[in-house]
Order: C-alpha cells, then sequence, then structure tokens
C-alpha cells in the first residue's frame, strides 16, 4: 500500500490532540508545541520523560526532527535563551538542529488509555476509573435533518468520534416535527422554491462528544446533510466525563497483606526501592494510582474507599494524614510512576501512525534517569 510521503510536525500535534485533547490539560500547564516550526517535515519521533540536553543530543543521533516529552520543555517563562544553563542549552541546541518539541502534561495524565490507565494496568489493577473526575468539555449539538436522511447524518457524527457516553457508542436521540423556512434570493433550497415559505417533516437529532472535535464532528455533519444552509445548535455542557480525569481507582483480583502489594508494586514498575506510609487496617484490595505527584488527592481515595493509593512526592503531611486517616501510601517516586510513559506513548503511536499509513519511525527515549538515588 502507497505510504503517505510527508508528515509534518502539525499532523503529529493534531494527532496527540485528538488523542490527549489540550482541553484535559491543567490551565496552569504548557501542552502542546513548545518549540519548532509546525510546517517542518517529520521521519523520526523521540518520545521521552524529560527534555534536557542528552534528549537532543540523542534525538541527533537517532535522527528525529521531533521530540514528544512527558513534562514541558517550557514550564515558565524563558527570561533569555543562550546556552547558559541546562534548560538555555537545550533549547539553544533544539533550536541550531531544528529539532521541535511537543509535550503532553496533564492531558496525558487525564485523557483515556493515558499515564493514568497505564500505571493502572502494569500495576494488574481490575475495573479502573478516574479517581477525581473534574473534566466538563463535552458539548451537545442538535441538529435538524429532514426525513429520510437521519442515518447518514448520524452515521457521519459518529464517525467523526461523537455519541459516546463512557464505554457506549453511537448514543443520540431524536424526535420528528415541522420546520420551517424560506430561502432568500440566490438559493437553491432542498425543499421548495426560492421565495416561498416551507414546511418540512424534520427530525431533530441530538448527540454529544468532547470540544477538541467540535470542528471534525461539525465539518462532517454538514457534508453529510442535504441542505445547504444547516440549522443546528452547539451547547456547552456541564456533565462531568466519566472516562477521563485524574489518577485512576481499581481492584485487585486477589487482596494481599500491604508489604506483599509494596513488594508487587516494586516488580510492576522495576523499583528496588519504594516508600511506605499511612497504613491499612485489612489486606489492600482497592488501589488508586496518580502517576507524579498525586498526593493532592488522598480526599478523592479516602471517598473512593481506597485501601492504598500509589503516587509519588509524597510530603511528610501527606503522610502523617494518611496514617490518621487509615489509608496506605506508597511512594514509588515521581520518575518511578511515570517513566513507562515512554514505552507506551512510542508503542500506541507507532500503532496510530500504521493505521494512518504514515511513514513515521517512533523511537524511545533510552537512559532516562531519575535524579534521586538510594544510598
Ligand atoms: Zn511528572
Amino acid at each position: 500500500m502507497a505510504k503517505q510521503s510527508t508528515v509534518r510536525v502539525q499532523d503529529i500535534g493534531g494527532l496527540i490532540n485528538q488523542l490527549y485533547p489540550s482541553a484535559l490539560a491543567e490551565d496552569w500547564d504548557n501542552v502542546g508545541l513548545q518549540l519548532g516550526d509546525p510546517a517542518a517535515v517529520v521521519e523520526r519521533v523521540l518520545v521521552c520523560l524529560d527534555v534536557e540536553e542528552k534528549t537532543i543530543a540523542r534525538a541527533e543521533e537517532v535522527g528525529a526532527q521531533l521530540v514528544i516529552s512527558h513534562h514541558p520543555l517550557i514550564y515558565r517563562p524563558l527570561k533569555k535563551i543562550a546556552p547558559l544553563d541546562e534548560a538555555g542549552r537545550t533549547v539553544f541546541r533544539a533550536l541550531r538542529q531544528e529539532i521541535a518539541v511537543i509535550s503532553a502534561h496533564t492531558n496525558l495524565d487525564r485523557a483515556k488509555d493515558g499515564l493514568n490507565d497505564w500505571l493502572a494496568t502494569r500495576l494488574s489493577l481490575q475495573q479502573t476509573s478516574p479517581l477525581e473526575q473534574s473534566v466538563a468539555d463535552l458539548l451537545k449539538l442538535v441538529v435538524f435533518v429532514p426525513a429520510g436522511h437521519q442515518d447518514a447524518v448520524l452515521e457521519a457524527l459518529f464517525i467523526a468520534g461523537a455519541g459516546v457516553i463512557g464505554a457506549y457508542d453511537r448514543c443520540s436521540f431524536r424526535t420528528d416535527g415541522i420546520g420551517s423556512f424560506r430561502g432568500g434570493e440566490g438559493t437553491v433550497p432542498f425543499i421548495g422554491r426560492p421565495g416561498e415559505r416551507t414546511e418540512a417533516e424534520e427530525l431533530r437529532i441530538e448527540t454529544v462528544f468532547p470540544a477538541a472535535l467540535a470542528g471534525k464532528v461539525v465539518a462532517k455533519m454538514q457534508k453529510a446533510h442535504p441542505y445547504e444552509e444547516v440549522a443546528f445548535d452547539l451547547y456547552p455542557l456541564a456533565n462531568q466525563r466519566s472516562d477521563v480525569g485524574l489518577g485512576r481507582i481499581g481492584i485487585l483480583d486477589t487482596a494481599l497483606e500491604l508489604p506483599d502489594f509494596a513488594d508487587q508494586v516494586k516488580q510492576a514498575l522495576g523499583l528496588e526501592h519504594l516508600r511506605l506510609a499511612g497504613r491499612c487496617a485489612g489486606l489492600v484490595k482497592k488501589v488508586a494510582v496518580c502517576g507524579g505527584s498525586g498526593a493532592s488527592l488522598i480526599s478523592h481515595a479516602l471517598r473512593q474507599g481506597a485501601d492504598c493509593l500509589v503516587t509519588g512526592d509524597v510530603k511528610y503531611h501527606d503522610a502523617q494524614r494518611a496514617r490518621a486517616e487509615g489509608l496506605a501510601l506508597i511512594d514509588a517516586g515521581h520518575f518511578g510512576t511515570e517513566i513507562l510513559m515512554g514505552k507506551h506513548l512510542s508503542e500506541k503511536l507507532t500503532r496510530v501512525a500504521a493505521d494512518r499509513q504514515w511513514s513515521l519511525e517512533i523511537i524511545e527515549m533510552i537512559g532516562e534517569e531519575d535524579p534521586f538515588s538510594w544510598i
């Protein structure tokens, strides 16, 4: 099969935004394109947790024109770009070598099949759902379609990604009624004649979709709709999505004593050490996870009846609180709970690129190191 010859930074940025919508990111975050020309051609991509000077060096070595990182390259505003410190050297070198950088941070944490789903799967959690459902980025589309054309319009909407509610897809609702209109001069009405008030049997179709898909959904709907002027409404919804959010909670197949579960976490994440805090009265069965720094989710873990929260960056007072409230805390480290993203994101992008017949090689960064060590 013929492969598409040219993939650009902006194509990959669009794909990342489709998989991990930037609308899911925290307000304080800086996700998406960090540096580089959106129109630059990409043949190889390097996927990593952090962008450092050695990452850009590795990108040069493997011939990657784009780096995709979890932690944003530019987080605080840069006051100057000069090779005088690590951040400056990294940006300076990337610019000189024309290597673009895209970051997917809290959007990757929250999204379906993102970092926290990968972490939960790695720890063998079953029946997982978000620990904190905090995102309301859904839109409702209402469109009026002449009788007989509803299936074509609905099909177009579903193909564009509308109609997904939790584990259900192709969700919609419709009612019938009478629509009225009068075409002005120069119109070519699908039903009736210009200048004549016309009534037509129409169906009111309703469906929902994530706001990030709005452009695609509306374009596909308009293409499948027979009217030259389509009547439709878009409403922002305050509903919280059940499929995305910070952290995940799930259950273990077999309940374990806390030290045994801690051993299992060490093995699953390839760690030699981790820190234990808090306490667990009985066995560990229900487990909450949050990659990176998730101690702010202690309340959510308690509310949802978790026996243990696995995260990183646990502070003294978090540990104290967990002990008082009867929640076990496993601090597997910020790096320890996030480094797995390189492997999973590389695999996922490789699959999607193949589906799109993109001629693109995705390479995982090797040799990233936890800045902490144990002695
Ligand atoms: Zn992190």
